[in-house]
């Protein structure tokens, strides 16, 4: 294999030979890549050197110190030298090879199930051996499955290796020690100054004392012995902290030029006479909040510019979010152009169109149905009075945006309830509604409320509003955690809240199963229910229900016909009966902090003290009780997602692994919280003073396939 083209001549750089650039030279310039290597290596997004300098290690091995066998802990990953005692294969249910190995200190089993004879034979008694390996508790004594072992010369000391190893994200065909020697010398080139990277944030740019580039990827590549490990493992090394501060960087960046992007496009400018929504609110048996009127606001002079609107509402749950949505969409009508709502679910979006319909019929204003379960008949109809623009609002599920609708003239697009959804599928959403060169304005709506910073780091390509303030009158849900040993005490507590003229929901809840299981739980849980208690009208709603019997079922709950609901957790978002105050959830253990607060959010809405039971399976593990602890200590959204974000991570949170979300090599949102106040103001004054670094930082970090302003 040819070695990498030295610079000029060969030898190391020199004032006036700079080192070439790392991402000039393709990977098959080095030793032991060949087509087939450098069709997985370009599986990983590795292309040139620089690509390969930036794969960096998950985390470390320590080979650089020999542990004595008597100091052995389990569960560490250690090397250690001793001479073999005894070696003797053992016949038993499964063969396997016993190594005992010795060093003055102590002593410890090898377990070895695979073995050729020629191993065995290097692991004869009197061998000297140093290994490397995970320390286990064993039947008898501590122990070493199958460890990585050489024989070592008796007479002469062989040094450690002098720097921690790097274990890489490896991929099929490519495997841990083959990466390690790519890595290696390209490494050893960097460290040569035969290649560079560049650096190419100016050190005004940088946080003040951050590590160079260079340094900081030779560090995390090759630390050494005495790196602070306890920091390297929590990513909070200095060297961590740059690489993480320009992904996040270029994250930022990525996500900013792509809204600069979006406001290069034309969008109708939805001025409105203000003749529909007036009319609403007249007609609106409450005066909005502050913070209604706030984001109303907003929106509505984001509708007025000629590109579009891109914006996110965080409210809590019962915030309000749905009449601010109403505005908008009046608004969008008023200028003779269409609005479509999609929800996540059928019962919300059924919800939303009988809100809706309640609202709009009044007005003379035609709105059509869709989702995925519409009969072919009203599909057709309901099809056609889009594309021909008879319908002017249209409700729905994500059917909305299949291949057949097509828009007449949409000027407005909502979307409710879906935080995790991520920047392409928004793209994808807006590309969808273009008619004749105008993109459509985008309105999302979540009340899985997320901390700001993250937020305006996640969201970049979004304009950010809160409705801060719930509508007054609400007393906060008295939250109780009961065992499910004492259902029957839960049971009588239904009761007599029901004969008192309260409504309640009853949920129950089966993670983790399928959807047929968990209806089939809550039949179970209805029959039981039923029993007894004969003297409540009891309803059930389930995911598997026909629309029709579904919104039946709703309906009579909300005209106060049905008494208790009995539902599975399709009733999480969105569903408003203020009147029902008492809420039971089963299993309470088993949800997240989001969903729960999302559940409970259904009671509260009237002007009654709501309560809302957690029932659990004791015992309760160490997270559940923490979770149920933050529920029953606080009701505001925003700080059970900070406690969400330090519970679970800001993966799960943002809903990374479903969208694809920030997806990240070394930074993490919450390790490196602290740098993205930061991150946000530096990448604001990239693009206004050198803009021209923007490009090549996102694809260093990015690379030029997960882009996301090239959808
Ligand atoms: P969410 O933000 O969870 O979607 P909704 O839009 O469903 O909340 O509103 C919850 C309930 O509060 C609904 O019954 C709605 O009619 C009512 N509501 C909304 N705004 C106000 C207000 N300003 N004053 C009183 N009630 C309001
Ligand atoms: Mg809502």
């Amino acid at each position: 294999m040819p070695k990498p083209t030295p610079p000029q001549g060969g030898g190391g750089a020199t004032a006036d030979s700079p080192a070439i650039p790392a991402s000039a030279i393709p990977v098959e310039q080095l030793r032991g890549v060949g087509p087939g290597v450098a069709a997985r290596l370009a599986q990983l997004q590795i292309h040139n050197l620089a690509e390969l300098l930036f794969h960096l290690p998950l985390r470390y091995q320590d080979r650089t110190r020999l542990h004595p066998i008597g100091s052995l802990r389990p569960g560490s990953e250690v090397a250690i030298e001793g001479e073999v005692r005894l070696s003797e294969i053992k016949f038993g249910r499964r063969r396997m090879l016993l190594v005992n190995l010795a060093d003055g200190s102590g002593s410890l089993l090898l377990r070895f199930f695979h073995f050729s004879a020629s191993q065995k034979a290097q692991l004869a008694p009197g061998t000297r051996l140093r290994c490397f390996g995970e320390v286990r508790r064993g039947p008898h004594s501590l122990e070493m499955v199958h460890p990585e072992f050489r024989p070592i010369d008796n007479k002469h000391a062989s040094p450690v290796d002098a720097h921690l190893t790097p274990v890489y994200p490896a991929t099929e065909g490519l495997q841990q020690l083959s990466l390690r020697r790519l890595l290696e010398q390209a490494i050893t080139l960097l460290e040569q100054g035969q290649i560079g990277l560049e650096e190419y944030l100016p050190t005004t740019l940088l946080p003040p004392g951050m590590m160079p580039l260079r340094e900081a990827v030779l560090l995390l590549h090759r630390p050494p012995p005495d790196i602070a490990l306890d920091a390297l493992a929590e990513g909070e090394h200095p060297a961590q902290q740059r690489l993480a501060f320009e992904e996040l960087l270029a994250h930022q960046l990525s996500l900013r030029q792509l809204r600069l992007a979006q406001q290069h496009h034309p969008a109708p400018a939805l001025a409105g006479d203000g003749r529909l929504q007036q009319a609403l609110l007249t007609a609106l048996p409450f005066q909005l909040t502050n913070a209604q009127q706030q984001v109303h606001a907003q929106i509505s002079a984001d509708l007025r510019q000629p590109h579009p609107m891109q914006r996110l509402v965080q409210g809590d749950v019962g915030s309000g979010k749905t009449v601010v949505a109403a505005l908008a969409a009046l608004q969008a009508l008023e200028s003779g152009f269409q609005a479509a709502i999609m929800a996540p679910t059928e019962l919300l979006a059924e919800q939303h169109f009988r809100n809706f319909s309640q609202w709009l019929v009044p007005l003379r204003i035609p709105l059509v149905w869709l989702s995925g379960r519409l009969g072919a008949k009203a599909r057709r109809e309901a099809l056609a009075a889009i594309g021909s623009g008879t319908a002017r609002l249209a409700v729905g599920t994500h059917a909305l945006f299949q291949d057949e609708v097509e828009f007449a003239r949409l000027g407005l697009v909502i979307v409710d309830e879906q935080h995790r959804f991520g920047v392409h599928q928004r793209l994808a959403l807006r590309e969808k509604g273009v008619v004749d060169g105008l993109h459509p304005h985008q309105l999302i709506m979540t009340a899985t409320p997320i901390p700001r910073t993250l937020a305006m780091t996640a969201y970049a390509d979004l304009d950010l509003s809160v409705i801060d303030e719930l509508p007054p009158g609400r007393t906060p849900v008295e939250t109780v955690a009961i065992s499910e040993a004492r259902r029957d005490e839960v049971i009588s507590r239904v009761a007599s809240a029901c004969e008192q003229g309260r409504q309640a929901y009853w949920v129950c809840t089966l993670i983790e199963e399928s959807e047929a299981l968990q209806c089939q739980a809550a039949e179970v849980t209805l029959t039981q229910l039923q029993q007894l208690l004969p003297q409540l009208r009891i309803g059930l709603v389930h995911g598997r229900m026909k629309g029709a019997d579904k919104e039946a079922v709703m309906a009579a709950f909300k005209a106060g016909e049905l008494q208790l609901l009995v539902a599975t957790t399709v009733i999480e978002v969105g569903v408003d009966v203020p009147n029902a105050s008492l809420m039971i959830i089963e299993n309470a253990e088993r949800l997240g902090l989001a969903q729960l607060h999302q559940l409970r959010g259904r009671v509260g809405r009237g002007s009654a003290k709501s309560s809302c039971v957690l029932m659990y399976q004791a015992p309760l593990g160490k997270l559940a009780a923490k979770r149920i602890a933050v529920l029953r200590e606080t009701t505001d959204g925003f700080v059970i997602a900070q406690q969400d974000l330090e519970i679970r991570g800001p993966g799960e949170l943002l809903g990374t692994r479903q969208t694809g979300i920030l997806q990240l090599r070394i930074a993490d949102l919450q390790r490196h919280q602290a740098l993205l106040p930061r991150v946000n103001q530096i990448a604001q004054q990239l693009l206004q003073d050198h803009p021209q670094l923007a490009e090549p930082l996102i694809s260093r970090w990015l690379g030029s396939k997960t882009r996301y302003g090239s959808v």
